[in-house]
């Protein structure tokens, strides 16, 4: 699903070159689901950046679900992110303008896929699939973190990408909500057989994780394959 070899970034600040992930070599497989952890400001984010695209690397071969991601313009990337993954965030980032429902078809209507009778069906299915259709209607801000986070991540799901990266998706909700989302995700792994890639600070949900990689100072520290035996 993911390679990445010899990746390296940096970032250019008033003249001084800061690397922020130093030759970087990961193989992620199809249905994977991985853990990254590590101290703040090492390069976790970083790294999510640029197996979604987001940012390109200074250096390095990245490949995601087939794709040369290092060799694609910024264009081709969004438009290869539409289809390929999922994101969900720390703080949602939904659209405080559109109400819930309005959040999950937006991916849709980018993509083009289906008629729009289907894009909104499919949005209230996935939303009932994570508990929240009766706020569909509702503005993220008259509903509970809680419920942004599942819209959230009903929205990432919307083009029903094969991967799905989460940065810190729990790190804004109180431990019973953070436990909740976190089963969602689990769910979602099992079911669906997404491959998951989900950064966390909270070293008990990275357990359940069935691989941890540890990033410190730009660099893979450990990276542990769980048994489940
Ligand atoms: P983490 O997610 O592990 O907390 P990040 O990947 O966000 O770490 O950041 C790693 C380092 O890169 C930090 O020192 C941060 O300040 C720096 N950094 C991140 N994004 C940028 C940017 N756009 N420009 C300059 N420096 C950045
Ligand atoms: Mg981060």
């Amino acid at each position: 699903m993911i390679q990445l070899k010899n990746v390296s970034k940096t970032y250019r600040q008033a003249g001084m070159v800061q690397p922020v992930l130093t030759n970087i070599n990961l193989t992620i497989e199809p249905g994977e689901f991985v853990a990254i952890v590590g101290p703040s400001g090492n390069g976790k984010s970083t790294l999510l950046n640029l197996l979604t695209g987001i940012d390109s690397p200074t250096q390095g071969e990245i490949v995601v679900n087939r794709s040369p991601l290092h060799l694609m313009t910024h264009e081709q990337l969004a438009v290869w992110r539409c289809s390929n993954v999922g994101i969900v965030f720390q703080f949602f980032q939904l659209l405080p303008a559109l109400n819930l429902l309005q959040n999950v078809i937006l991916p849709m209507d980018f993509l083009k896929a289906l008629s729009v009778e289907q894009r909104r069906k499919r949005a209230m299915q996935l939303l009932a699939q994570m508990g929240i259709a009766e706020v569909a209607h509702r503005l993220p801000s008259q509903v509970s973190g809680g419920q942004q986070q599942r819209a959230a991540i009903a929205r990432a799901l919307a083009n029903d990408p094969p991967l799905l990266v989460a940065d810190e998706p729990t790190g804004n909700l109180d431990t019973t909500t953070a436990n909740n989302v976190f089963e969602l995700f689990r769910h979602l792994h099992h079911e669906f057989d997404k491959t998951l890639i989900m950064v966390t600070h909270n070293p008990s949900l990275a357990q359940s994780a069935s691989r941890v990689i540890e990033i410190q100072k730009g660099q893979i520290f450990y990276d542990r394959l769980r048994s489940f035996a």
